[in-house]
């Protein structure tokens, strides 16, 4: 047994139908929360009954995360074991070869923990206290299942502050490395993970640019946010040319590389220029593409910034219908949670109007199947998106 916290009365209802977390109101204080250190582990109780073990941390808004509702269940390097093999086989089902986000935090009863793999290298983000404390028995159970040849742990995200912890340096076990290899839908990319975002890979997209690639065939392509070229790369296979924008030189370096490693060099050009400002430009000189992407960060990354964001967004899809050749497609994704499909959908409505055009949405768009969504947890359903079709 743990340290035993009680859900105050009331609040329990959700928590019993599975969400994964307590916040600190919802959490009855005793003179036992203070005495806890950041991400010890605890026992709920609900009408003096043991329910959850999961980790606490007073300092956070989302004071407790369930690892497990089986409250004999140890936690140590056989509960890694199972929730890593049963991860691994959600997997199985949809891919052949070992490149996909393997755990995708509280989808995967693992709270606070992303991996994605890239064969036998690994990439891994802490994002909390309770899980930075569980890391020996993450690593004992990750080299027994997979025997890796790297765990890279890439602890700079942001939402580590939320929890207290620091944006760190990457430590590596294993063999270190420079260059991060995925193969995805048959296309070659190589990040350099020195400069690389979040994993080095956005593994999300995988059907979305395979969809793309499909609808790409002797087509012109813009991609904007293209970062190491994974929508370009997949089009260009298939189009007449494709152009991709970025704001990051580094990012680009990757890209010109990859569009070599896979003979794509001669149908492919990189930009490295603020998307709006080579939208501007590009409008000016009255250029059309058959396909715009827009993949941009996330404008919306905390509740209050959801007016602005949306404006942002907003913007981009007026500027991206100018670019638009008549009978043809934008593609706009949002990996905001606080942004829902209606959102984009408004912004969509609203620029349609401005321009004087119409436009048919073919499909919405979300992550892969290797990013599973929560029934109860908005935040794991973050990537949504629209493919649009403009006559
Ligand atoms: N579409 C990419 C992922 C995009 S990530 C893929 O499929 O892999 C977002 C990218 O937007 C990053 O590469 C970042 O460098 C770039 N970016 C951020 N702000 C930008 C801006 N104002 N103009 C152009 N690129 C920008």
């Amino acid at each position: 047994m743990f340290p035993i916290l009680s859900i105050l009365s009331g609040y329990h209802k959700r928590f019993l139908q599975g969400y994964p977390w307590l916040y600190a109101n919802e959490i009855s204080k005793s003179y036992l929360t203070k005495e806890l250190e950041p991400g010890d582990l605890v026992t709920i109780m609900y009408q003096d009954k043991p329910i959850a073990i999961g980790y606490f941390n007073r300092h956070s808004l989302i004071s407790f995360r369930v690892l497990t509702r089986t409250v004999s269940e140890s936690i140590d390097t056989t509960f890694f074991i199972k929730r890593l093999k049963k991860a691994l086989k959600l997997r199985s089902h949809f891919y052949t070869s070992p490149f996909y986000r393997l755990i995708h935090a509280e989808v995967d009863d693992l709270p606070g923990l992303i991996i994605d793999r890239f064969d036998d290298v690994f990439v891994i983000q802490i994002n909390t206290q309770g899980m930075q404390k569980l890391i020996t028995y993450l690593v004992e159970a990750m080299q027994q299942i997979f025997n890796p040849t790297t765990l890279y742990f890439k602890n700079d995200s942001p939402i580590r502050e939320l929890e207290g912890l620091p944006l760190a340096e990457p430590t590596v076990i294993g063999s270190s490395f420079k260059d991060l290899n995925v193969i995805e839908n048959e296309t070659k990319f190589t990040i350099d993970i020195s400069s690389s975002q979040k994993t080095g890979w956005f593994f999300d997209h995988r059907e979305n640019r395979k969809m793309i690639a499909e609808l790409a065939k002797g087509k012109t392509v813009i991609d904007y946010f293209c970062y190491s070229g994974g929508f370009s790369l997949q089009a260009a296979k298939y189009a007449i040319h494709v152009t991709g924008v970025d704001s990051s030189e580094t990012a680009l370096q990757n890209a010109r590389y990859n569009a070599g490693l896979n003979q794509l060099t001669n149908k492919c050009e990189f930009v490295c220029l603020n998307a709006f400002k080579d939208m501007d430009e590009r409008i000016t000189k009255n250029q059309y593409f058959d396909i715009v992407i827009l993949d941009p960060p996330a404008f919306v990354k905390s509740k209050k910034d959801l007016i602005s964001g949306l404006k942002g967004y907003e913007k981009l899809i007026n500027k991206a219908l100018q670019l638009v050749s008549n009978n043809g497609f934008l593609m706009v994704a949002s990996c905001s949670y606080h942004v829902k499909e209606i959102d984009l959908k408004n912004c969509l409505t609203r620029a349609l109007y401005k321009n004087q055009r119409s436009g048919k949405i073919l499909r919405t768009l979300f992550a892969g199947p290797d990013h599973p969504t929560h029934p109860l947890l908005e935040e794991s359903n973050y990537l949504k998106g629209l493919l649009v079709y403009l006559e």
